[in-house]
């Protein structure tokens, strides 16, 4: 028998899980000088949105019925460059884009099929993390400062004895008007999901024998086939062909531990997806006769299972309230999307209940650290909420901006030397770095004192009626309610147009320009049709793509930076030497379709 070596590995920060809320977690870690590792199970990173499982990335603005609430920072990021490559919503081109991002990231080690086992542990602190390679045979013992449980099933966390809870409060715990009146242990459950396209001629499918079978009574709350529905106040339709689905494809949440049952449930899952296939092709028109499978998945996506408990748990009624919290880091508008616990079993239940309320509502940094692990924090769907919160919080957009906020924190906590709880007394720090980083938390605006650009005399070209140059240090880089926060130029085919930023002589060492994405538009990937047709083809038209920054000093240009086919909403530039100067231009000579140029804000450090 060989006895097992362990690689012991050194890291500020190890980050377990890349999903969408590992990778953000890791990539800003990484970014603010923190020596990270990004562990991931599977071959692939993006969790719930990879090619394994095909789910969209949803956020506060619930597709497109709120506006305005797209999420920025990383996510935006990882979309954009996306959405440059990836014109047909490939999910492999989609997988590499995330690769890429975590491979070639500075202070970033990626392992990929490397699964977290155990833990070791000593005064309710985490001293490592023990992790296997399976493509390798390889064994590891991770140590480090700071560790982030982003698995999903809070894995981490239990396995170092945090706090957790797994089903529903009851109502009476945290006066929630739609929890069930007594606590239960169901959870939503796991689907599996499937695409098919039409071969323009009659397909036959032969249903394997270990397939259930379906019939229309079975499915008669549950849309399939060709099929128009409504849900939601704010609008959103959705016409379902066979072509990919279905979410309510779900079963496991009545288990009792869907953890401990998941085996159990992904092979009645295969037997459910073929099934319901069946029904589309074989029992009666559903407008399925051409169609083909093109792909089953074969990793089942988890909604819900462990949440960890944090100094808070949000509860319902901050989200309906929308609660800005004074520690709040992120935030969240998706409505508590509360799926049947028994699935598609559940015959007579509507597959999920939307409480839908307007608004948005913040994510307090508390409910992002373990209560009673000192150095484990955490991100995605097992943070500290309550089940009804979660019905919210869970989706990708919002896993990911509190991914960013967990990365930022825990970077922090290493340069302070301090607990992620001590952070706390830092709270202001950490939410001006995180807007710096083009995060937005609502009721929160720009007040870094080092950004010199709202001293500065701010004249332009051109402007359309409110929209003036000054706007873009408004200190929010997003259209809010009626206030546009935006310079925005007249029509371009008047030539380029430029705003300047003129102050007493200094040394700029950095320019940080926000541009408009639109974020009220879809733009990330999607195996949905609908979604694809409501997005534009290639990059969002109101973004600028090409203009040229330039420094000034008594009217000569001593700096200048031109950019062609720009994809990025922040594009920051560094200026290396040390340049006296006196004004900073952005000069606008094109969009990718939008006739002015706008811009949400300008820094300058
Ligand atoms: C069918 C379905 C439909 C959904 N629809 C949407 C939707 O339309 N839009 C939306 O935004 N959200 C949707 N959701 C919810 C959303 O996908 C999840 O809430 C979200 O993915 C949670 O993010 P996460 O980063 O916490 O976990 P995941 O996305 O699950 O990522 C966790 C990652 O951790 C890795 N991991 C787990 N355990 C270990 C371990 N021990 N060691 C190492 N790595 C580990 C996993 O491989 C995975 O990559 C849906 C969920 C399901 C199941």
């Amino acid at each position: 028998m060989i006895s097992e070596q362990f690689i012991e590995c050194n890291y500020d920060i190890v980050v377990i899980g890349g999903g969408m809320s590992g990778i953000c977690a890791a990539l800003a870690a990484a970014r603010h000088g923190a020596h990270t590792a990004l562990i991931q199970s599977r071959p692939v990173l993006g969790g719930n949105a990879s090619s394994e499982i095909r789910m969209h990335i949803a956020g506060a603005s619930c597709h497109f019925g709120k506006k305005n609430l797209w999420e920025t920072g990383i996510l935006m990021e990882l979309m954009l460059e996306n959405k440059s490559r990836n014109t047909y919503f490939s999910y492999p081109i989609w997988d590499m884009v995330l690769w890429e991002k975590v491979r070639y990231q500075e202070n970033l080690d990626l392992f990929l099929n490397t699964t977290l086992d155990s833990v070791e542990t000593k005064d309710a602190r985490i001293t490592a993390a023990i992790c296997r390679q399976s493509t390798t045979e390889k064994a590891f013992r991770f140590y480090a400062k700071i560790f982030v449980d982003a698995t999903g099933n809070g894995t981490l966390g239990y396995f170092a004895g945090a706090e957790w809870r797994m089903g529903s409060e009851g109502r009476e715990e945290f006066n929630e008007p739609d929890a069930p009146a007594q606590p239960n242990n169901n959870t939503m459950g796991n689907s599996i999901m499937f695409i098919a396209s039409d071969k323009g001629e009659e397909v036959k499918f032969k249903k394997p024998s270990w397939a259930h079978t379906f019939t229309e009574e079975d499915l008669k709350l549950r849309p399939h086939g060709t099929y128009t529905w409504y849900h939601g106040e704010d609008g959103i339709t959705e016409e379902d062909v066979p072509e990919s689905g279905y979410w309510w494809i779900e079963l496991g949440g009545d288990t009792g531990n869907i953890i401990e049952n998941a085996e159990k449930v992904t092979e009645e899952l295969y037997k459910v997806v073929y099934g319901i296939w069946d029904h589309l092709k074989n029992a009666g028109d559903h407008g399925a006769a051409n169609y083909e499978l093109d792909w089953v998945g074969i990793v089942p996506g988890i909604r819900e299972s462990r949440r960890l408990v944090g100094d808070y748990l949000v509860t319902e009624t901050d989200v309906l309230e929308n609660r800005i919290f004074e520690d709040a880091v992120a935030y969240g508008g998706w409505p508590m999307d509360e799926h049947a616990p028994h699935g598609v079993y559940d015959k007579d239940v509507n597959p999920t209940r939307f409480i839908n309320f307007p608004g948005a509502y913040t994510l307090p940094y508390r409910s992002y650290y373990s209560k009673n692990i000192s150095n484990l924090m955490m991100a995605g769907r097992d943070i500290s909420v309550t089940k009804m919160a979660l019905g919210s919080s869970r989706v990708m957009g919002t896993c990911a901006v509190g991914g960013q906020a967990v990365g930022t924190a825990a970077a922090m906590a290493v340069h302070y030397g301090c607990s992620p709880r001590e952070i706390g007394s830092r709270i202001h720090e950490l939410q001006q770095t995180l807007l710096k980083d083009d995060c937005y938390i609502p009721g929160f605006r720009n007040e870094d004192p080092d950004d010199f650009a709202p001293s500065a005399n701010i004249t332009a070209t051109s402007h359309t009626p409110g929209n003036e140059p000054g706007k873009i240090v408004s200190g929010v880089a997003r259209v809010v309610n009626e206030e546009s926060n935006c310079w925005e130029s007249e029509t371009l085919e008047k030539g380029p147009q430029t705003i300047m930023l003129a102050f007493s002589p200094r040394e700029p060492n950095q320019i940080r320009i926000t541009f408009d994405p639109n974020l009220s538009r879809e733009i990330m990937m999607s195996m949905t049709r609908t979604v694809q047709e409501r997005e534009v083809k290639y990059m969002p038209l109101e973004l600028v793509r090409d203009f040229t920054v330039k420094v000034f000093r008594n009217g000569e240009v001593i700096y200048q930076q031109q950019v062609k086919e720009n994809n990025q909403r922040l594009c920051v530039y560094n200026l290396d030497a040390p340049l006296t100067a006196d004004k900073v231009a952005v000069e606008v000579q094109a969009t990718y379709g939008c006739p002015s140029a706008r811009i949400f804000e300008i820094r300058l450090y």
